[in-house]
């Protein structure tokens, strides 16, 4: 039947036309549902971007790229959303274990008071002695947390001021001649001039030193030495500690400043740290713009070294 339509010449020109006409048709429509296709891909692109899609409309393979980019982004916020919560879980974690211990300490000492009404006044007193001690402890944990979280969440401020190092340094020492006196440690200041005025959070710096100094001493030997030295390059002041101590296995070192983590879980646990004074620490003198250096050898004692600009080298 088409076969004699096309026979017929006057037929032949009409079929023709009507194909093309049919194929026309077909391919606009199909054009049509395509770009509303794409048009609706665009317009989510730009939803989520949040971005106002502007015409002419952008071709397919740059919308291949946008929708790629868009994935990309999706599954990296998904994966840091896991790191967050893999995050905040042990951090609760962490938190729950270290104030634990206090805690049922100072419960403990409480109890046997309360529970024994014969205990002599003498007893009750060192009992209640321990509670405040642990006491005073639980304190300095939610103090060092406080001051983690506000380092992390970037609301800690720096007050910027000159001040002097050497100044800084001797009045810490004072602070820390009765721990060092327990385990017969020597503290030592090496500064050879008169004066090293930095630029920095004079507070902050002086918790820097006071947390480094404790660790030398703690981690320090009985009858041993820290050693406390200044030095200048002429564009900075450089603060050392060394202690001649239990020093940290190499493999240790890059993650002892991670908050909570300690080189010897048990040993640390009875010299009482928490394991967050080294995050501490980095926190601060990163805070500065500068970082914080270990150099240590274990049984034979430990280095950390960080420096400071001087007042008119910013
Ligand atoms: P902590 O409160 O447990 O002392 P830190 O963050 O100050 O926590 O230190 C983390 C760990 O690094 C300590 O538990 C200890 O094992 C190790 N450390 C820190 N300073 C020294 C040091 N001077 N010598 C040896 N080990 C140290």
């Amino acid at each position: 039947m088409v076969y004699l339509l096309f026979a017929n010449p006057n037929y032949s020109w009409l079929l023709l036309l009507l194909l093309f006409g049919i194929t026309t048709t077909v391919s606009l429509l199909w054009i049509r549902r395509e770009r509303k296709l794409l048009r609706s891909l665009q317009e989510l692109i730009a939803e989520e971007n949040q971005e106002t899609l502007v015409f002419p409309l952008r071709n397919p393979t740059d919308t291949k790229e946008a929708l790629s980019t868009l994935f990309q982004k999706r599954k990296e916020e998904h994966q840091q959303m896991h790191r967050l919560e893999n995050y905040r879980r042990e951090y609760i974690g962490n938190v729950a274990h270290e104030l634990k211990t206090p805690i049922f300490s100072i419960q403990g000492y409480i109890d046997s008071v309360i529970d024994d009404p014969l205990l002599d006044r003498k007893t009750i007193e060192l009992f209640l002695s321990k509670a405040n001690k642990n006491a005073d402890r639980l304190g300095e944990i939610v103090n060092d947390l406080d001051t983690i979280t506000k380092h992390e969440s970037g609301t800690l401020m720096l007050h910027l001021e000159p001040f002097d190092m050497r100044i800084l340094l001797s009045e810490n020492l004072e602070m820390l001649e009765l721990q060092a006196k327990k385990k017969n440690i020597s503290l030592h200041i090496i500064a050879p001039e008169n004066s090293y005025m930095v630029l920095g959070d004079r507070a902050r710096i002086a918790q820097v030193i006071t947390n480094l100094g404790l660790n030398s001493i703690r981690y320090g030997n009985e009858k041993g030495a820290s050693r406390f030295t200044l030095s200048s390059t002429g564009t900075k002041v450089i603060f050392e500690v060394a202690d001649n101590g239990i020093g940290i296995p190499h493999e240790q070192q890059s993650r002892v400043f991670e908050r909570f983590y300690r080189v010897d879980k048990h040993r640390n646990r009875s010299t009482g740290g928490s394991g967050l004074g080294l995050s501490i620490c980095k926190h601060i003198v990163e805070a500065h713009g500068e970082k914080i250096e270990l150099i240590s050898t274990e049984g034979a004692g430990s280095v950390f070294r960080f420096s400071l600009r001087l007042p008119d080298h910013l």
